[in-house]
């Protein structure tokens, strides 16, 4: 338990370098968990314990409605007598709801107790207690929540959420524990999936669980420094931001829509003096520009031509995708379309229109593509012999 990946359960997970409190199986997953976890991160690294105010506080989150990031608090917890005759521990969350016409505003309470998004039992109760009349009081909007979620709500949080965790399961814990940073992962995906239909139990399909295969593709810096292969295939979280990323042009044209992102270059060569570790032409290739009234027509958006590094490629309708069919997409923009967009710029040495250029941007022209790749690569990468065409 202790080691598993935050977003995806996977075991042998390493900790996050500055927290230490969330644990991520891979890239992919880290940086699935980036936008909200870098909110907390820096905040729970020196949240320190030895700041307790007391040993019945404990760190609860609070999402306040008009900040632009949750917020860690020590929550008291004060020992009570109950009717039973037994003590617990009663969190003291009025002063974090405000007022309402002039009395405390009532509270409602929340009970998680499982991990919908990602189809988790969670150890412990986490509660969240709001205004019970949050909808209707002239709460605001909770922005710390919509910063957290990325926007991707569908339901209304509205007033300030206090967020902690009780020692246990079910009814009648009477202690708490420190939340920590999968326990925010949590919370958040409550957030999330709170009001979604589509997000349940039974149903593992349509939800951010699971993960399909993407391909890296590894820029310069990574071949060297790491031996990294050009094409790797890599499992990719549902809930990864790439699937909100841009499709370049030409998959759409020949039929296999993907999706790509770069990834964030990494420490060991991103101050390298060394040139090109950036370097990324089948990434860069892949973005021409196929607008016939632009001009922009056959060459590369900006963003893609310098400083690109590795980068990640999803099919859009979130099938799997192997690393020949993103190699021959590659290819088939480098080594097929280039030369003919620069005949179609009448810099090439054919003369061309863009018309004529356009009419290879077909899947049967992709198709016969991949053919002809297969049969020049499969006699020194056995991988292609059974490689077959995106469905
Ligand atoms: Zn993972
Ligand atoms: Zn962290």
């Amino acid at each position: 338990m202790a080691s598993t990946c935050t977003i995806c359960s996977s075991p042998n997970a390493k900790d996050c370098a500055r927290c230490h409190s969330a644990r991520y199986c891979s890239p992919e997953c880290q940086q699935t968990d980036w936008p909200c976890h870098r909110l907390l991160c820096s905040q729970y690294a020196t949240h320190k314990s030895s700041s307790r105010p007391s040993p019945s506080h404990y760190r609860a989150i609070l999402f306040s409605p008009k900040e632009d990031k949750p917020k860690l608090i020590w929550l008291e917890c004060k020992n009570e007598d109950s009717d039973t005759g037994g003590r617990f521990e009663m969190p003291q969350y009025r002063k974090y709801l405000g007022q309402y016409q002039g009395r405390s505003a009532s509270a409602e309470h929340k009970m998680i107790q499982k991990n919908l998004l990602r189809g988790r039992s969670l150890a412990n109760n986490l509660e969240v207690v709001c205004r019970e009349t949050f909808l209707v009081d002239g709460s605001l909007k909770n922005q710390s929540i919509i910063k957290a979620t990325q926007g991707g709500l569908y339901y209304d949080w509205r007033g300030p959420m206090l967020a902690f965790k009780e020692n246990g399961k079910g009814l009648g814990t009477t202690t708490h524990l420190d939340m920590d940073m999968q326990d925010y992962r949590d919370i958040v995906d409550y957030f999330i999936c709170y009001g979604d239909e589509t997000v349940n139990d039974s149903d593992q399909h349509h939800n951010g669980s699971g993960k399909v295969k993407g391909v890296k593709i590894s820029c310069q810096g990574d071949q060297i420094t790491f031996g990294a292969e050009k094409y790797v295939s890599v499992d990719v979280p549902r809930s990864h931001m790439v699937f909100y990323s841009g499709t370049p042009p030409i998959s759409e044209l020949v039929g296999f829509p993907v999706r790509v992102r770069k990834y964030p270059p990494d420490r060991l060569w991103k101050d390298s003096e060394e040139a090109g570790v950036y370097k990324n032409q089948a990434a860069t290739f892949l973005h021409l520009e196929t607008d016939k009234s632009s001009n922009r027509w056959g060459w590369v958006p900006m963003p893609w031509q310098n400083e690109v590094g590795s980068v990640l490629v999803v099919r859009r309708d979130g099938q799997d995708v192997t690393t020949q069919q993103v190699e021959a997409l590659c290819e088939f923009c480098q080594f097929k379309m280039q030369p003919l967009f620069e005949n179609g710029l009448g810099a090439g040495l054919v003369k061309m229109t863009r018309e004529e250029v356009m009419g290879y941007m077909t899947p049967a022209r992709f198709r016969e593509y991949f053919a002809e790749l297969r049969e020049k690569k499969m006699d020194d990468d056995a991988a292609w012999i059974t490689a077959s065409l995106p469905k």
